[in-house]
């Protein structure tokens, strides 16, 4: 019987979240991750808007709130290290909005895990080599040679996704690459000199690197630095490129670089995933699969979460057609990830600027962040808590 059968294909947070929410509507979802086993840590996101407002319905609230990161401040030092200035935590809150949290992925995906774990096959170090769609039904064949028949495919497999490969064609037609690198890993300990409540940032022309103390002993890394020519940078290895990168700084960086484990870092091009279309016939794309607004959004986990409850509803609403289904799921979608992809590209500055002015125009309203008309204004240009 494959009438109410989903397969979902990644348990990142769009998977687990598609798995919760079409379980709630009597779907019995396999989900295959390609990764030996769950994923921890990663790095921290901001989770607001429709991710919010549907992690609410979907009963997850509670959990995600009590994994939020402690209040944190925003401290910005120079190069060598020396204090430039503080966004005190009372303002991040307001610009924030009021429900927006600090996460960190890894914690999304346990809380999405947890409450989907017991309802749900989920099936680690394993992915899919083939898709075959008939009237009826699609089939999917995995690496180890088995085939699995479902009435609806759900490609939840990220930026790099096989399914949107296998099915709408190369990822080269739709990533566009925003000249930009990032690397995000997890740390043992908090580095000396850096707060254990607050996001420590250095900002030089073209180059962010960030300490976030995240509470409960745990804090994470991040770099963002601009390139020409992200392919040749992954082909460094991050140790390798962020040695190159951020050679001239001297605060905590070097240090850092040189201690990690690289097999656990986040390393990539950041990009976006544009395409006219997110569903052919039974097969559907979700999440950064299907539309990545990059980090520079801030946006994803929200519209990975969200997309999955409105994917929910539609399928409750078209019991009869899931193309039809499909169909109107992405039209009421689309315009708020046109939105925030254009937020996404527009932000590019904000997190490595290209030039000394673009560092100039960044840091005055971060340094007046507290006075409130500015308060006012990066909590719209931010956009965080638009539900
Ligand atoms: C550094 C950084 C900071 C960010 N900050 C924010 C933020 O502040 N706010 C925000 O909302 N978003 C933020 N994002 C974006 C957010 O993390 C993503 O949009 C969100 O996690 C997307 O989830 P996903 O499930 O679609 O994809 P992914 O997290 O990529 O999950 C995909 C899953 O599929 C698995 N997989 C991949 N290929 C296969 C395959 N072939 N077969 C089986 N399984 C497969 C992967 O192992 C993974 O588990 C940030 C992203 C980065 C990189």
């Amino acid at each position: 019987m494959t009438a109410k059968r989903v397969i979902i294909i990644g348990a990142g947070i769009a998977g687990l979240a598609a798995a919760l929410r079409l379980r709630r509507s009597s779907w019995e979802p396999l989900v295959l991750e390609r990764a030996p086993s769950r994923r921890s840590g990663g790095y921290a996101v901001v989770f607001s808007g429709i991710g919010h407002d549907a992690a609410e319905r979907m009963g997850i609230l509670p959990g995600l709130q009590a994994r939020q990161v402690g209040a944190f401040d925003l401290a910005y030092l120079r190069a060598d290290g020396r204090p430039r200035f503080t966004v005190p935590y009372a303002t991040v809150r307001k610009v924030l909005g009021g429900g927006g949290m600090a996460l960190l992925r890894g914690d999304i995906e346990t809380v999405l895990y947890e409450a989907v774990a017991d309802q749900a096959e989920i099936r680690f170090g394993t992915t899919i080599t083939a898709v075959r769609q008939e009237a009826e039904a699609v089939e999917v064949t995995l690496a180890d040679g088995t085939v699995e028949r479902a009435a609806l495919l759900v490609g939840a497999d990220g930026l790099h996704s096989t399914v949107r490969a296998l099915v709408f064609g190369p990822e080269a037609q739709y990533r566009r690459d925003l000249g930009h690198m990032v690397a995000a890993f997890t740390l043992d300990e908090l580095l000396a000199g850096a707060s254990r409540r607050a996001f420590t940032t250095v900002t030089r022309v073209g180059q962010t690197f960030t300490v976030a103390g995240l509470g409960g002993g745990r804090a994470a890394a991040f770099f963002t630095y601009g390139t020409d020519d992200p392919a040749a940078e992954v082909d460094k290895g991050p140790r390798h490129a962020l040695q190159q990168a951020y050679g001239g700084l001297t605060w905590a960086a070097p240090e850092l670089i040189t201690n990690m484990r690289e097999k656990d870092a986040y390393f990539d091009s950041v990009s976006q995933i544009v395409m006219d279309q997110w569903s052919q016939g039974r097969v559907v794309l979700l999440g950064d699969a299907a539309w990545c607004v990059s980090l520079f959004a801030g946006y994803g986990s929200a519209l990975a979460v969200g997309g999955a409850d409105l994917l929910g509803t539609a399928l409750d609403r078209h019991p009869d057609g899931i193309p039809a289904a499909l169909r109107a799921w992405e039209a009421g979608l689309r315009p708020e990830v046109i939105e925030r992809q254009a937020k996404g590209r527009a932000n590019t500055g904000l997190h490595a600027p290209r030039n000394r002015l673009e560092l100039a125009l960044r840091d005055f309203p971060l340094r007046l962040a507290a006075v409130p008309p500015v308060t006012r204004m990066l909590t719209r240009h931010l956009d965080f808590h638009k539900g």
